[in-house]
């Protein structure tokens, strides 16, 4: 591909839970040579670093306690030697299947309600995206990460379609006790709690393309950003 006209940008996708953002972002990192962040990685691996250390009792979290601790929490992204994936690393830890599971993502969208966990996690994003070339999924990178990304792309889908998709990966992945009710209940609850907190809840920023891929096959939407890419590249 001649990229000799293309300038490096930032790329912004948001989004509600289980659209497949990441399978898209992750596409177009890989094939336009930018590196990719899953922000919903850090949250979750902070949520499963405070279940690991009793830090949260039902819907109660110990803010205190969290607060102190948070400086010590390190997040890093590492490359699985045997299939060559990125995974996400937790004080040195691979924690990349553990923080996908449901014990997480019952609890992650409490924890990013939080403020002071929010800004200490927007400051580390922000300050990786600094070179800009990168593609950084999540639910605030178009509000409130990079309000100035070069291109900010938001993707929706019906619940039913992004349970189903959660649900199918979760079991091709070996959890044989998981259903599709609960799975249904985790994405809508954790759109309701992510679009209602105080702090950047989850909205479409005014100047992102929408793109709704209920019925687009992956080809179909990795080609779609693709040609979104190189138009603002090339702008
Ligand atoms: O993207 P993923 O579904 O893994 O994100 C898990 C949760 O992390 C979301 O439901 C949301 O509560 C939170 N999150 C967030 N801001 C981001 C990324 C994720 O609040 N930028």
């Amino acid at each position: 591909m001649d990229n000799s006209k293309e300038k490096r940008i930032i790329i912004a996708i948001d989004g509600y839970s289980s659209t497949g953002k990441s399978t898209m972002a992750k596409a177009l990192a890989r094939r336009i040579g930018y590196a990719y962040i899953d922000t919903g990685a850090m949250y979750r691996a902070v949520t499963l670093y405070c279940l690991d250390h009793g830090l949260i009792d039902g819907d109660k979290v110990d803010e205190a306690a969290l607060q102190q601790q948070l400086p010590s929490i390190r997040i890093t992204f590492g490359v699985d030697k045997a299939d060559g994936h990125s995974v996400t690393m937790l004080n040195g830890r691979n924690v990349e299947s553990e923080i996908r599971s449901m014990r997480v993502s019952g609890k992650v969208s409490l924890i990013a309600a939080i403020g002071f966990v929010r800004r200490h996690l927007v400051k580390q994003q922000q300050a990786m995206g600094r070179d800009k070339g990168i593609v950084m999924d999540g639910r605030d990178i178009g509000t409130a990460v990079f309000p100035d990304a070069e291109l900010k792309v938001f993707v929706t889908a019906s619940a039913e379609t992004r349970a189903r998709r959660r649900y199918d990966e979760l079991r091709g992945k070996g959890d044989a006790t998981v259903t599709y009710d609960e799975v249904l209940h985790n994405v809508t609850e954790r759109d309701r709690i992510d679009t209602t907190r105080a702090e950047s809840p989850l909205r479409q920023a005014d100047d992102a393309l929408v793109l709704d891929n209920s019925t687009m096959s992956i080809d179909k939407q990795n080609q779609w950003l693709l040609d979104h890419y190189r138009q603002a590249a090339t702008k």
